[in-house]
């Protein structure tokens, strides 16, 4: 069997990995046959979601992926849901939707009670039901620890929940919302990492109010910002024990930075294939544009990125599956995976010189999504911060 040997002595069964990969990605392919891109441009301009693709995805287990049999999942780990946003992506239908219920249940499968993974988990598998995931605050910005929005005990032995929340993709779409909240003030903490709590929580329970977000992402999920006010929670709807959630927050933060990486990845590659497609018949000089290198290395150089980016990816993702620490592999995984695209993306862009401004060639269309992905879910600084100081031991500068 081909193995590879990372610079820490780890063995990889880099021929095991592509397998799993290739195997989803056909799959994948059966349904992005019937629901290509132009399909997904039309519900973007219908502002609606993707129904009848997300219905496809369950039909086919698609959804199910990550999440053990056992729990009406179609097994398989992070490894398979990164492959299967990265197939998504690699035929232009990329959905936030996929790595924000992929973050979300990440938790619960993980530390919730059999009865919470029922619930909430088991029918995201088949698209029976959504789940959206709500950490961002206006004012707390990247800094999560900072946030305000509040659960405190009620009479019932439940929780009362207040705040705010923005920029939450498919909030009005989720059947669920996964929220990070405070249950003890930042004020009253003694390290700024405790007094976080998890809580899923229906969207329809009253005092949740939505207001849509105007986004320059061609996406089919919307952002949101979300308002709680007063909105009573039954005592399960905490995930874990709490006011220990910021570990269980960071357990899905670091498989989501992987489905993130696999978006661009994808998202990359279906850029360049765009960009290479029309260097190969455009010819105001009588050549082909393709052959002048200015073109063309830049495009080579961004496919050489992407496949770099992909091996670290899925990488990250089999060290994830196998219970190793992922975090540094996830974060870099990511931090090189959407500088990838976004050079290809760059690359298809220049290649089609006025007309990739044109939204008819689909070429422009595509960078606010792909350079999103260098902010969110979460911005390349911190991933460079993060390595900076736990790889290479530097001092904190914030
Ligand atoms: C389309 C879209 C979808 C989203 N979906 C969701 C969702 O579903 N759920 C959710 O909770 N959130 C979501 N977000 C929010 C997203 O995760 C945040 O926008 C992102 O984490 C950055 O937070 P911020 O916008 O407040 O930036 P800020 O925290 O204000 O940071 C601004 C910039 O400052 C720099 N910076 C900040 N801190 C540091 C630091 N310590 N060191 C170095 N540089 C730093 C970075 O360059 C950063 O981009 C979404 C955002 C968008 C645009």
């Amino acid at each position: 069997m081909n193995t590879v040997t990372s610079p820490t002595g780890r063995k990889t069964a880099s021929s095991q990995i592509q397998s799993r990969v290739r195997d989803i990605q056909e799959a994948t392919r059966g349904v992005t046959a019937q629901y290509p891109r132009s399909y997904i441009l039309q519900c973007i301009k219908e502002d609606r979601f993707p129904e009848e693709l997300w219905q496809a995805l369950g039909k086919f287990g698609l959804l199910g992926l990550s999440i053990p049999e056992e729990y009406g999942g179609s097994g398989g780990g992070v490894l398979e849901i990164t492959a299967l946003n990265e197939a998504l992506a690699l035929a232009g239908v990329p959905t936030l939707f996929l790595v924000v219920t992929g973050l979300a249940r990440v938790p619960i499968v993980r530390n919730g009670t059999r009865e919470q993974i029922a619930r909430y988990v088991t029918p995201t598998c088949t698209g029976e039901k959504k789940m959206c995931f709500a950490i961002t605050e206006p004012n707390a910005g990247t800094n999560s620890f900072a946030m305000t929005t509040l659960a405190t005990p009620n009479a019932g032995g439940g929780w009362t929940l207040n705040g705010q929340k923005v920029f939450i993709s498919g909030a009005r779409d989720a059947d669920t919302m996964m929220v990070v909240a405070r249950t003890t003030k930042a004020s009253e903490v003694k390290h700024r990492t405790d007094g976080m709590s998890l809580f899923v929580i229906d969207m329809k329970t009253p005092g949740i109010t939505l207001k849509q977000l105007n986004i320059q992402v061609e996406t089919a999920e919307r952002q949101y910002m979300v308002f709680f006010d007063n909105v009573q929670l039954p005592a399960d709807a905490v995930i874990g024990e709490p006011g220990k959630g910021a570990k269980l927050m960071f357990e899905g933060l670091n498989s989501e930075r992987l489905l993130a990486a696999g978006a661009a990845l994808g998202l990359g590659d279906y850029a360049l294939a765009k960009g290479v497609a029309y260097a190969k018949d455009r010819k105001p000089f009588g050549k082909p544009i393709g052959s002048y290198q200015a073109l063309q290395h830049r495009m080579a150089l961004a496919k050489a990125e992407l496949e770099a980016a992909r091996l670290m990816t899925y990488d990250a993702a089999d060290r994830f599956d196998n219970g190793e620490d992922a975090g540094a592999h996830a974060n870099m995984a990511k931090l090189l995976a959407s500088r990838a695209a976004v050079a290809a993306v760059e690359a298809a862009l220049q290649t089609h010189g006025g007309y990739g401004f044109d939204r008819d060639y689909d070429v422009v269309t595509l960078w606010p999504m792909i350079r999103l992905l260098e902010i969110a879910p979460i911005n390349n600084e911190m991933l460079l911060n993060y390595i900076g100081e736990h790889v290479l031991g530097l001092p904190k500068s914030y």
